[in-house]
């Protein structure tokens, strides 16, 4: 029996806003702005949730949980990586690892890294130590710079069990 691994990559940007709870990999960050969304806008959940669809080749969150639907308003976006594994699950694949990284100029994100770390591995049912976060600020340039927007990059790594070799 031999193992059939593929890869996918997942992105996501929002914009931040005075009043909004800002959430990452579902861990609530205090900060004075969060982000503009139909769902709590989880940039971080969202590109790894796209990145997990995307190695399956099973389409991507907009498809799957449409911001037109109301049942996705304000939605915890564990949810999404939760019903992502469900469904790569289904097609016989496991999560090997993901890793991602965040653009936001403030604030630090490091302190909660571990939370965050703990939190994204309790819905994708895998130990925190298959997950990579880094965060980056943009150096105060452009949009992220000026602290109106974040963004999230994630790749990701599953496999299946394969009957013949596939490479
Ligand atoms: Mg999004």
């Amino acid at each position: 029996m031999s193992q059939e691994f593929r890869t996918g990559i997942g992105y996501d940007l929002h914009r931040l806003a005075e009043g909004r709870r800002l959430i990452l990999g579902g861990v609530e960050i205090p900060y004075s702005k969060g982000f503009e969304a139909h769902s709590d806008g989880d940039i971080l959940s969202h590109a790894v949730t796209d990145a997990l669809l995307g190695a399956a080749g099973l389409g991507d969150i907009g498809e799957l949980f449409p911001p037109t639907d109301p049942q996705w308003k304000d939605a915890d976006s564990a949810v999404f990586l939760r019903q992502a594994r469900e469904l790569i699950e289904s097609y016989g694949y496991q999560i090997g690892n993901i890793d991602a990284v965040v653009i936001i100029e403030q604030p630090k994100i490091l302190p909660h890294r571990d939370k965050i770390r703990a939190r994204m591995a309790k819905a994708l049912g895998i130990s925190a130590d298959r997950i990579g976060l880094k965060a980056k600020t943009a150096e105060g340039v452009g949009p992220i710079g000026r602290g109106e927007a974040a963004a999230a990059h994630a790749v990701a790594v599953i496999w299946r069990a394969a009957e013949r070799p596939v490479m």
